[in-house]
């Protein structure tokens, strides 16, 4: 039988925005040390708005950048892709077919467009395949930057920014305030992880991190004893949710990270966070 705190416990959750699938998880929710956070909408509002783009080609312009970056955009779901084919929407730019799309998983996208290969990847892909760039790009630390290849020749790049949740800085100061550490774990780049990490006074970061690294820096953690608490949004989390003590999923996500999770967070705020682990040590607290 549920305790009857725990039953109302729940239920006032519930009305404040977290639905907790499993009375372990909110058990357990007491007991975190450590809170990893995904950045890309949970830190962040998740909507990419395109705020640079640049050819690299002479003969070609930024329109045309934009054009094949958005054939590849179209057959996916990322942030990204949507903040892509907005912009391209306003521009009033035609998307092209594609053919043999294909998802690089936390690198980017692939696809034949009029005949020609395109990706569409992060720099940590130039990296790993010593591609280099005729331009350094020139954006703000902020900004997340994509580069479009033709045959694995960078052609151009697009940045984007995303905007940290106005509740982000309050909950991490809650979590410290309790003496609960907040790491921010993402696939984005260095710079943007750097840049969001300490805007909202986070203990540390993972940037460039592939989703089966997302479980493998969950187990890490908890080998050195922690307590560890994961929140995500994406398929790609999901993994990680599952190995986490508490798997937090952000309700605005996946499907499939909100069935992996114990407890789903409704209106996707991390304040809701905070709060279940202060809920959760007053409930206890008042059974004993
Ligand atoms: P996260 O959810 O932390 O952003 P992902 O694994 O979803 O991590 O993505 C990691 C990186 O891979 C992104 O920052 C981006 O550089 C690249 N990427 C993933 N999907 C796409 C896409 N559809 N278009 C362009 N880049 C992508
Ligand atoms: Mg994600």
């Amino acid at each position: 039988a549920v305790p009857l705190v725990v039953a109302k416990s729940t239920a006032q959750s519930a009305k404040n925005g977290l639905l907790i699938k499993n009375r372990t998880a909110f058990e357990n929710a007491r007991k975190i040390t450590t809170l990893v956070f995904d950045k890309t909408g949970t830190l962040t509002v998740g909507k990419f708005e395109v705020s640079k783009v640049v050819s690299y080609q002479s003969g070609l312009d930024e329109l045309a950048i934009l054009r094949f970056a958005s054939a590849l955009e179209q057959n996916s779901e990322h942030p990204i892709a949507t903040g892509i084919i907005q912009k391209v929407k306003d521009l009033n730019i035609d998307i092209p077919k594609t053919k043999n799309f294909n998802a690089i998983t936390g690198k980017g996208v692939e696809a034949d467009v009029e005949g020609q290969h395109i990706k569409v990847v992060s720099p940590g892909y130039l990296k790993e395949n010593k591609l280099n760039l005729p331009i350094e790009p020139d954006t703000d630390k902020a900004s997340t930057v994509v580069f479009v290849l033709l045959d694995e020749m960078p052609i151009g790049y697009i940045a984007l920014a995303d905007t940290v949740r106005p509740e982000s800085a309050d909950a991490i100061r809650t979590l410290h305030d309790h003496h609960i550490k907040s790491i921010l774990l993402t696939g984005d780049n260095k710079e943007v992880a750097a840049s969001v990490a300490s805007k909202l006074n986070m203990d540390s970061f993972f940037a460039e991190v592939l989703p089966h690294q997302k479980l493998e820096k969950i187990k890490e953690l908890q080998k050195t004893g922690e307590y560890v608490a994961m929140t995500g949004d994406g398929v790609n989390d999901a993994p990680a949710l599952a190995q986490a003590d508490v798997g937090i999923a952000v309700g605005s996500g996946s499907d499939i990270a909100a069935e992996t999770a114990g407890i789903v967070l409704v209106n996707s705020n991390p304040k809701d966070v905070a709060n279940l682990i202060l809920f959760g040590k007053a409930t206890y607290r008042k059974m004993i």
